[in-house]
């Protein structure tokens, strides 16, 4: 489980804090190094990491603290209010367009990050929410691609728009519109194509799509296996094409947990869902405060 190993370590930073009883300015300084070096070694932003002991330090060190009934707790408190600031302090939803205005909804990524499972994932939760979305399948390359966005749509009892491999994606999301206005559906959720790496074709694809059609949303999928180079990935797309909001994927794996931790410090766009697990339910809504006390224990 994602953090497990840091939370850990914090949670034996803060054990020798409480037993101190009153704390030193040393005794802080002590035990934020060692907070630091925690979020390190869990693969967090340097700089991010940098930012965050600064600000602890600059409160923690403050008269209330040092004049409080229980300095470790309240040390232990601004960790939490810290960690809590750094992912974006507030639930962020994906922005829907009200009644039947269509929204609608880019997904981004590379291959493998889970953005066909995700996309099928968001249209159950918007269908939850009462809305009445579509898929549509533009990405053309992958020969499976169009199939497994077709048997998770069926899955999740959600039509699936596709015209087969031979039209441009920005043509497909224009009709997926269209059919979408016609039917009566007013979100339509746009599964592009990954590549293996960033290129120069992808971002070109995905900005054609978004000179041709309006979207309204752009969401970018990432995995949190890959660490820090979901960050680094995230900052290239959000200058390329724009993103509105991140869903970081596969948060239930082997995931040292830096990629939570540093995204919306580094690019400024807050994570909106992070994925649990395979299944088309395990898609959790990302809540700030709840990740903290996750990682607080
Ligand atoms: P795409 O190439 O980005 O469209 O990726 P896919 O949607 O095909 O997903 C790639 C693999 O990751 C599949 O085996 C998915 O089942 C798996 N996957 C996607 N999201 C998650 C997740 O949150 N947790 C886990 N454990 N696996 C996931």
């Amino acid at each position: 489980m994602a953090f497990d190993s840091l939370s850990e370590k914090l949670q034996n930073v803060f054990k020798s804090l409480r037993s101190k009883g009153l704390l030193t300015e040393e005794d802080v300084k002590t035990a934020l190094k060692e907070v630091k070096l925690a979020l390190l070694e869990a693969d967090v932003n340097f700089k991010v990491v940098k930012q965050f002991v600064k600000s602890v330090q600059e409160r923690a060190v403050g008269q209330d603290v040092m004049n409080g009934l229980n300095p470790g707790q309240m040390v232990i408190k601004i960790v939490n209010e810290e960690l809590v600031a750094l992912m974006g302090a507030e639930t962020t939803e994906i922005a829907l367009r009200p009644g039947s205005e269509i929204t609608v909804i880019m997904m981004a990524g590379l291959q493998g990050a889970g953005k066909t499972t995700t996309t099928a994932k968001i249209a159950g939760k918007l269908k939850q929410k009462g809305r009445k979305p579509l898929l549509a399948a533009c990405d053309i390359y992958r020969p499976a691609a169009i199939q497994q966005l077709q048997i998770n749509g069926e899955k999740q009892g959600v039509e699936v728009f596709s015209m087969g491999d031979g039209h441009k994606p920005a043509n497909i999301a224009r009709a997926a519109i269209e059919h979408a206005k016609a039917k009566g559906f007013n979100t339509v959720i746009l599964d592009t194509a990954g590549r293996l790496h960033v290129d120069e074709e992808m971002m070109q694809e995905l900005q054609e799509i978004k000179e041709q059609v309006e979207v309204h949303q752009t969401i970018l999928v990432v995995d949190a296996m890959t660490g820090q180079d979901a960050v680094n990935v995230a900052v290239t797309f959000n200058d390329k094409i724009g993103v509105d909001g991140v869903i970081l994927t596969k948060l239930d794996g082997d995931t040292r947990g830096g990629a939570a931790l540093s995204i919306r410090a580094v690019t400024g766009k807050p994570l909106l869902y992070v994925g649990m697990g395979e299944k088309l339910s395990d898609l959790e809504q990302f809540y700030p405060d709840r990740m903290a006390n996750r990682i607080l224990g």
